[in-house]
């Protein structure tokens, strides 16, 4: 309630009482509502509060700057404010305001503009680009700044769609930084820049603006069970395709990330604000958080920085009487989160979270919560943040040179001179790999020369070297990590995210002697083409096409193919064919063929050389159906692959990231458009006679089918579908004997660890063992299954995020993927965990009368940049009749 008193006791605000209104007079008096003398009209509840009141009182507005309300017709907080309009606002500030500057860093996925305003004082903005440079430039020779440098903020809210107070916060900052006067505005304008990024997640605010508004009534209701507080599924924390953005400022996957990640670099903040929401009845968190569980990558200092920023919002929250929290709960570990990935660049990033309401108003421990007070905390919070961050200026700025500083004489004692990186046969991956580090601002060279550095073959041009010794060292290292014991064991996400495993390239770490006289060139003046692809000309007169199932994108290119209503054949077994002209060329088992004498479009040839050079893979043009060695094309062996009709089953009961991580595989790597059917709607799907699909997916949930539904679906894979589960999914696929395998239950895993010695205290130390929070784990594959076709290696690393651990009877036939006997490549997991997954199925596949159950204990996607396993599920689709 302590939000509620302050307000009240502060403003005039509106009361909840439900007032039956009878006469005219009284109802004109209620804002915002008309009536006339013969009808009756019920008083609603109202809400929000005109922009100053969330404000200091202290500061006088210039009156040319338009209000929130005066633009969005109601007050700031009576409704979720809907991103379209937030961003009409931001354009009219920028129109009215000498001190903004505005522009459009890039688009969601659903075509919202990302925002950026710049705001200082005018005299600044004519200097504004001079000013970057400035500070970019003794930032990269770690000089220390001039005392009266500007201080460079980086204001950034609700990266979860759902906590919507921080972009909502955001009008009321806007309108501050454009309508105050007065000698504190003063003071932030005329010695430094804000840049405001009023809404990280335009997508989410806005699926949630929605459904928050469609539930409110003119009577709010704090209920916590109304549906407005209980968002269906997908809920608006995530973005389009349902990843949560404040996981991807490392992985980089989505446009929203890749946007802003440029932004940073081109400023460098020298803090930058991260503001979203927690559960209804918590109070509120500002950072610093647990200091054992920062990244040990990021300086002490940040912590006392962020300590003595912290006192600021301290003291404003004290003089309102709001309930806070610091030290505790949440971690700066994982460098793919908002208030972590600055610290590893000598900026300041602070988390804040606040209670959040959800709707417009819902009950809590502490009283009712408006959403006007989480709004009113938000701007509180941005302010003192200004004010601390001045207050500590000269501190800040030294922090900054000094952490360059810091960097370079780590990176010149460290004895990793570097890391060497191969495309290991596949361009797709490695460039994809390799734009990311140019998206980090990581300086790397290419190596021009075949050679080969520790156990890493190396072919010219297609391997790199990522030298420690650069500004970028502390972020080389947290991607090349291989770290696996840590200060403190307890992890809010993920221990580790060594990207060269994420791709599955080919990586050794190098000393300075392993470099010697290894050619190479720095990329900016690498005057080649990185893993350049040759492709072969298309023969219009060939016998058959072909390629091979090795690169990243070969089921693009074949998913393409089958759309176009092109004939192909898939080879169980490797093979040489002749080309047209007259070389050898070998293929691997799962290789795709295209015989021209079957039915085909008639310009099979255009069609194949577009696909090849759009998805860049090569496709040869045989000459004859006769093989040196292997079978040849017309053999049994050489099976037809047809297009397939694909069911994810997703909403209530599936986790929204699981699913939406499938979909964007499907949607934006393979070009293939699959159907997400409701749970409750999956045998409903089935039974519809206009489509016959041919694979269902069960991402990670939980799965409940009546008797009969569970005989139906047993029908349908018996009939010829592919089942395919993942994490969880084996539980139902394992309870109704679809695999043969036991999972490894709780009691298991709880007898795994003594707890005699321990105190009751212990337990949440515990509980952090007990997970899989994270981690890398390496796995035996067998690339002749169907399943591993397109690997190259015998061994794979996979994400492990869950402790779903299963057993089976051990075969070749049904498990062509098992964790190795210690298969802890990287991050946390404790030993006795490691002892239980060692040796246990990762992969299992099982035939079922005609049709196939697959059965991945991982997830195949995860985060989007997982690239290494995302094969599998494409051999799952296009593979999976080869399994016997
Ligand atoms: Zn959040």
């Amino acid at each position: 309630m302590l939000a509620n008193l302050y307000n009240t006791a502060k403003k005039t605000r509106l009361t909840w009482i439900k007032t039956l209104l009878l006469s005219t007079a009284v109802c004109t008096s209620a804002i915002g509502m008309s009536a006339s003398a013969s009808t009756i009209t019920i008083a609603p509840d109202k809400g929000g509060m005109p922009v100053q009141d969330y404000l200091p009182d202290t500061v006088t507005y210039d009156p040319a700057i338009p209000t929130p309300e005066s633009v969005l017709g109601a007050n700031l907080g009576q409704w979720h404010v809907r991103h379209d309009q937030l961003v009409n606002y931001m354009y009219l500030l920028a129109q009215k305001s000498d001190r903004i500057t505005i522009e459009e860093t890039g688009r969601t996925h659903e075509n919202r503009p990302l925002l950026l305003l710049t705001i200082t004082s005018p005299a600044n903005r004519d200097n504004l680009e001079d000013m970057r440079k400035t500070h970019l430039n003794v930032l990269e020779k770690g000089n220390t700044p001039a005392s009266d440098a500007p201080l460079v903020f980086y204001m950034g809210y609700s990266i979860h769609g759902n906590e919507p107070s921080g972009a909502n916060a955001s009008l009321a900052l806007a309108y501050y930084l454009a309508a105050g006067q007065g000698k504190e505005i003063d003071t932030l304008l005329n010695n430094n820049i804000v840049l405001l990024d009023p809404s990280f997640n335009p997508d989410g605010l806005s699926r949630f603006a929605q459904w928050a508004n469609m539930h409110k009534g003119k009577q709010l209701v704090a209920d916590s069970n109304n549906r407005e507080h209980d968002e269906g599924w997908p809920s608006g924390r995530t973005n389009h395709y349902w990843f949560d953005l404040n996981r991807d400022w490392l992985l980089l996957a989505h446009p929203e990330s890749q946007a802003r990640i440029k932004q940073f670099h081109k400023w460098r903040p020298h803090v930058l604000t991260d503001f979203h929401e927690m559960g209804t009845d918590s109070t509120y968190f500002f950072q610093p958080g647990v200091r054992s569980r920062k990244n040990p990558l990021t300086p002490d200092e940040n912590v006392t920085l962020t300590e003595a920023i912290a006192n600021y919002h301290a003291a404003a929250f004290d003089a309102k009487g709001q309930l806070y929290f610091t030290e505790e709960a949440f971690d700066d570990f994982y460098a793919g989160k908002g208030s972590t990935y600055p610290d590893l660049h000598g900026s300041i990033g602070i988390l804040f979270e606040q209670a959040s309401s959800r709707g417009h108003l819902q009950s809590s421990i502490n009283g009712d919560l408006a959403f006007s007070d989480t709004i009113a905390n938000q701007v509180t919070t941005s302010l003192s943040t200004f004010k601390g961050a001045i207050a500590n200026k000269a501190a800040i700025l030294d922090y900054q040179a000094e952490f360059v500083n810091s960097t370079m004489s780590m990176a010149k004692d460290d004895d990793t001179h570097g890391f060497v990186v191969s495309a290991s046969n596949d361009s797709g991956r490695f460039l994809a790999f390799t734009n990311l580090l140019k998206q980090h601002d990581i300086a790397f060279d290419v190596i021009t020369k075949d050679t080969s550095v520790n156990d890493v073959k190396v072919k010219a041009n297609n391997a790199i070297f990522v030298p420690a010794e650069q500004p970028q060292y502390r972020l080389v290292k947290s991607i090349f990590s291989t770290q696996t014991s840590f200060e403190n064991n307890t992890f809010y996400d993920v221990s580790t995210w060594n990207l060269a495993l994420a791709f599955n390239l080919n990586y050794t770490a190098a000393e300075k002697g392993d470099m010697r006289g290894v050619k190479r060139t720095n990329i900016e003046s690498f005057d080649g083409t990185l893993a350049n692809v040759d492709l072969p000309d298309v023969d219009e007169d060939a016998y058959a096409y072909a390629f091979s199932w090795q690169p990243y994108y070969s089921p693009a290119l074949l998913q393409t193919l089958l759309e176009k209503g092109v004939q192909v054949r898939s080879s169980e077994k490797s093979f040489a064919a002749v080309s047209m002209d007259n070389s050898v060329i070998n293929f691997p088992a799962g290789s795709v063929v295209v015989p021209t004498g079957l039915s085909q479009p008639n310009n099979i040839a255009t069609i194949i050389r577009q696909v090849s050079e759009q998805v860049q893979v090569p496709v040869y043009s045989l000459k004859s159906g006769l093989t040196p060695s292997g079978n040849d094309l017309g053999s049994r062996s050489m099976s037809p692959i047809k297009a397939p009709s694909v069911l994810i089953v997703g909403g209530e009961g599936t986790r929204e990231y699981d699913v939406g991580e499938i979909w964007h595989y499907f949607d934006t790597k393979l070009g293939l458009s699959a159907s997400i059917v409701e749970q409750q709607k999956l045998m409903r799907a089935l039974r519809d006679d206009s489509t016959h699909y041919t694979h269902i997916i069960f991402p990670n949930g939980r799965y409940s089918f009546s008797e009969k539904e569970n005989l139906e679906l047993k029908r349908w894979v018996e009939a010829g579908g592919v089942a395919i589960g993942q994490k969880s999914a084996l539980r139902y696929f394992a309870e109704n004997d679809w695999l043969d395998i036991d999972i490894v239950g709780r009691d298991a895993i709880d007898n795994a660890f003594d707890e005699s010695t321990l105190s009751y205290g212990d337990g949440s130390a515990l509980y952090a063992k007990k997970l899989v929070a994270g981690a890398i784990y390496e796995a035996d594959v067998d690339t002749t299954h169907p399943l591993f076709y397109g690997y190259t290696k015998d061994t794979l690393p996979l994400f492990k995020t869950s402790n779903m651990i299963v057993k089976n009877e051990y075969s070749p036939f049904t498990t062509p993927a098992r964790y190795t006997k210690s298969p802890l490549m990287a991050g946390f997991s404790d030993t006795a965990m490691v002892a239980l997954v060692a040796e246990t199925p990762a992969v299992i596949a099982e035939k079922q009368g005609r049709g196939v159950v697959i059965g991945f204990t991982d997830n195949t996607q995860f985060r989007g940049y997982w690239y290494g396993t995302n094969k599998m599920l494409a051999n799952a689709i296009y593979q999976s009749h080869f399994i016997r």
